[in-house]
């Protein structure tokens, strides 16, 4: 089961969380697939460089490389990484946090026009199998290429949330940040080592330190529809 608590998921091993990782992705897909949407093969307006996701995230990538024997992909995200890629100010478990208290959330700039992510290559996605959560959860019930927006359904947003929220929870002792960034910040031996180790120090610039779930944003109109997905996310057996 996903603990819920601070304590017993920095206890939880790597493997363990890679687990889980898959775990969620599974649910979500049986969650997801409920819906009627226009994403397909090939359409990657969604593909920009803005993308953010978690070092669990990054090294679940990091091995998919290693076994594919394919880790020079790791030079083509640092040499076409977009100088003005967003990066996150704060992780999405500490907005939740700071928002339940009434504080005040820092402001989050995303430049729209940011550019594709370094991974796409002919409108498709060169790691598509274990692409971030962040692209995984992005859909539209309308080609966005059409609409100029993505057209979702508002509870999809709140179930995104929370599977983000979740995913954060179980990698509280990493990092969030731009796909790029947490990369290239796994790229490094050292770096890898520490996190697998679970001794990292605090976040270098560009990325910021995870931490548990203390609130989930679920707005009253969702929380009696969202219970079984979070009943099967909480009862995840590793
Ligand atoms: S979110 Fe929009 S751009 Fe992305 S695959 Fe779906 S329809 Fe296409
Ligand atoms: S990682 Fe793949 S799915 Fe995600 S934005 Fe990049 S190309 Fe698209």
């Amino acid at each position: 089961m996903i603990p819920l608590s601070h304590g017993k998921s920095s206890e939880m091993n790597l493997n363990a969380k890679l687990t889980i990782l898959e775990q969620m992705v599974d649910i979500y897909d049986r969650f997801i697939g409920e819906f009627d949407l226009a994403c397909e093969k090939y359409c990657a307006h969604c593909c920009t460089a803005n993308v953010t996701m978690t070092t669990l995230e990054g090294y679940r990538i990091i091995t998919h490389l290693e076994k594919a024997g394919d880790m020079h992909c790791l030079e083509t995200i640092a040499r076409q990484s977009h100088p003005d890629r967003f990066k996150p100010r704060v992780s999405i478990n500490r907005m939740a946090d700071i928002c339940a208290r009434d504080g005040d959330p820092p402001e989050e700039q995303m430049d729209p026009s940011a550019g594709p992510c370094p991974v796409l290559a002919d409108d498709a996605c060169s790691l598509y199998g274990v692409r971030p959560f962040g692209c995984r959860c992005m859909v539209s019930a309308r080609n966005c290429g059409q609409t100029g927006f993505a057209d979702m359904d508002p509870f999809i947003l709140t179930v995104n949330d929370v599977f983000l929220q979740h995913l954060e929870h179980i990698d509280a002792q990493g990092f969030s940040g731009n796909f790029s960034d947490v990369m290239q910040f796994l790229d490094s031996e050292k770096n890898r080592q520490a996190y697998t180790a679970g001794q990292l120090g605090p976040p270098p610039a560009g990325l910021v330190a995870n931490q548990p779930v203390f609130v989930l944003m679920i707005p009253p109109e969702h929380r009696d529809r969202i219970q079984p997905w979070l009943k099967q996310i909480r009862s995840i057996q590793v």
